[in-house]
This record gives C-alpha cells, sequence and structure tokens, in this order.
C-alpha cells in the first residue's frame, strides 16, 4: 500500500497530510483499517490540489464527512481519503430564509443554527443524525417524515473524474428540475465521483420557536429511546417501500444474532452494532445471514443502507 508518494502536495497543506490513518478512529463503527493518505483541506483551492495529486500519482480518493454511514474494509483503503475541514465547516445566514452551508456542516450545528435564526420547517426532525451536510446529500438522510431534500436548492459540487482535456478538477452548480430528480428514498443527485462543497438551503420561517426547540429535545429522547448505544452505521438496510426493514427482520428472529463481535442489535433489529472489536468482515457476514433469512423467511430481498469500502 502507498507505494505512490502524494509528494506534490508535501508542505502544500495547511493541516499537512497523514500517512497510514486508521479508518476506524474516523468511523462511528469504529472498525476500518488504514487509508494511505488522509488530507484535511481547508478551502477550494487545497480541495483541488489534492484531487489533481491524486490523479497524478493515480490513487483512488474517498471523501468522508462523520463515517456515520460508512462500513469499511479491515485492509482499509489504497488511496487518499479527503476530511473537509475550514470553509467547508463554514455557516452562514443569507437572507430571510436562505442558509448557506459547507459541505462538512454537521446537521446537529445546522439544525441548531436554523432555531437561532428563527427557521425551522421540520427540519428539527433531522436532529441527531450524526453526520455532515455532504454525507447527508449523499444519502438524502431523513427522518420522522422529512429528508434533507426537502430543503436544498442548490449545490455546489467538484467533479472528481479526471477530465484529460482539461486535467483540473471542475466546480459545477446543481439545481432546479436536475436537482430536485436526483433525489429520492435514501439516495441524492450527487453521482460517485463528485464532492459537496457548499449548498443553499431554504428553510420556513418558524412559527413557534419554543415548539420546535422542545422538538429538538423530544428527538434527542427518541433516539436514546429507540436506538442502541453501541457504535453503529445506522440503519444497514433500507426500508422497503411501505414496510420497516427492522420490523421484518425482528419477525424473522434476527435479533442478538451474532458474528464474532458483530451483533444484531436487541433494541432495533435493523442496526447490527460492534460489541467490542467486530472486523468489518464479522459486521459484512452479519449484514448477508440476516438478508439471506429475510429472503428465505419472508421473499424480500434488502437493499444496504450502509456505504461500504472495500468490501463486495
Ligand atoms: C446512531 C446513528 C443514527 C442514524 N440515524 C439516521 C437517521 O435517522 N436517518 C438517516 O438518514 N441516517 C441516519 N444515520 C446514518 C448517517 O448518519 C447518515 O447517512 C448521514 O447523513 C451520513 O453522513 P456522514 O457525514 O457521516 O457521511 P459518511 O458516512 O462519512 O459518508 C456517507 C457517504 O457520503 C459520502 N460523502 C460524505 N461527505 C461527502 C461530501 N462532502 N461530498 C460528497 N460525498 C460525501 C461518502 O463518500 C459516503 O459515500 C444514522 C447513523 C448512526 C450511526
Amino acid at each position: 500500500m502507498a507505494a505512490k508518494s502524494m509528494q506534490g502536495l508535501e508542505g502544500r497543506l495547511k493541516r499537512g497530510l497523514e500517512r497510514r490513518v486508521p479508518l476506524a478512529n474516523l468511523c462511528t463503527m469504529k472498525v476500518g483499517g488504514p487509508a494511505a493518505f488522509l488530507a484535511e483541506p481547508v478551502d477550494l483551492e487545497e480541495l483541488r490540489s489534492i484531487i489533481r495529486a491524486a490523479w497524478s500519482d493515480d490513487l483512488p480518493v474517498l471523501v468522508i464527512g462523520s463515517g456515520s454511514n460508512l462500513l469499511v474494509c479491515d485492509e482499509g483503503f489504497p488511496g487518499v481519503v479527503i476530511r473537509m475541514q475550514g470553509v467547508f465547516r463554514r455557516l452562514s445566514h443569507k437572507a430571510p430564509t436562505s442558509v448557506e452551508s459547507g459541505g462538512a456542516v454537521l446537521i446537529n450545528r445546522l439544525v441548531e443554527r436554523c432555531l437561532v435564526w428563527d427557521l425551522s420547517g421540520g427540519i428539527e426532525s433531522l436532529y441527531g443524525i450524526p453526520g455532515t451536510l455532504g454525507g447527508a446529500v449523499r444519502m438524502n438522510a431523513g427522518a420522522h417524515e422529512h429528508e434533507i431534500s426537502n430543503y436544498i436548492v442548490e449545490l455546489e459540487c467538484i467533479d472528481m473524474e479526471r477530465n484529460h482535456a482539461e486535467d483540473e478538477p471542475q466546480i459545477y452548480i446543481l439545481e432546479g428540475e436536475e436537482l430536485a430528480r436526483g433525489f429520492a428514498y435514501r439516495t441524492g443527485p450527487l453521482a460517485g465521483r463528485d464532492v459537496l462543497t457548499k449548498a443553499v438551503l431554504q428553510i420556513p420561517v418558524c412559527e413557534n420557536r419554543e415548539e420546535s426547540k422542545a422538538r429538538l429535545g423530544e428527538m434527542k429522547e427518541l433516539r436514546k429511546v429507540k436506538h442502541p448505544r453501541e457504535p453503529s452505521a445506522g440503519s444497514v438496510f433500507r426500508n422497503p417501500p411501505g414496510k420497516s426493514a427492522g420490523i421484518i427482520i425482528e419477525r424473522c428472529g434476527c435479533k442478538g444474532w451474532r458474528e464474532g463481535y458483530a451483533e444484531v442489535s436487541r433494541k432495533h433489529a435493523n442496526f447490527i452494532v460492534n460489541m467490542g472489536e467486530a472486523s468489518a468482515r464479522d459486521l459484512y457476514r452479519l449484514a448477508m445471514k440476516v438478508r439471506s433469512a429475510v429472503l428465505e423467511k419472508e421473499g424480500v430481498e434488502l437493499e444496504l443502507e450502509w456505504k461500504l469500502v472495500g468490501l463486495p
């Protein structure tokens, strides 16, 4: 691993370039081998120079947010992991109902700031999703009938697909029909190669600030009651249309199933948790075992919601 060197970047990034960084430390599941390189760009210029360096060394690139939806293989990632900082964590109130957010802003911070600016429109329902805006747009994250797509009006992205004619990572804007068409249940308009750098959101004015604030507390409580405390990567499977994956899995008797230190949560059957020293292989095997049981017993083909890195 890391035969290539990214030498073009040496000494050029404010936060430096780290080598062999355990991804387990950057993912909520607490598993995942090392990234050959970790780069934390603080602005667009740095982000583009990282992508250019990866291109010239022919290394794959993976952008991560909070790592709360990722299952990374035990062998790690043989390329450059990008975790955005600096301007990508900025958040500002632009007009009465318009908010501009960097791609790495945490969802909880976004929701809290919206309430300070007297904006809500149901965005409080997303409180507690432990990810960033970039991850939320990629996944069209949602909870309690609200999804991030309800609020997004414009995305600024970088296309990471190398264009030999131009040899420069291209920035583009996604808006209007094209943007709306790209969102569906737990999937967003970003193609695999795109990095979300910035977004504009439209959020309705809050009708009752106290009620909205109280709702944040309710969301916190609900998550405490429903979600396991052990490390996880959120729901393992998408809900099949009109059904709950958790209820189906529970009905198939999978709660408590184990593979090494991986366990189907006894609290919520659509969570597989790390009970200590689970490997990515254990977690993945257990997910596949659950999937097979559900197919056999209920005839339902569950689809993974986890994003896999280096696993089939
Ligand atoms: C306890 C728990 C509860 C959860 N509850 C919910 C819930 O209620 N609803 C829900 O929808 N999800 C939930 N999740 C899953 C997860 O938090 C969301 O999917 C979240 O939006 C992922 O964001 P992230 O920043 O952690 O993304 P990551 O996990 O870091 O990445 C996920 C995907 O997004 C991509 N990505 C990340 N940042 C960018 C970017 N800037 N540009 C382009 N692509 C990017 C990654 O490459 C990857 O493909 C939960 C997870 C946990 C652990």
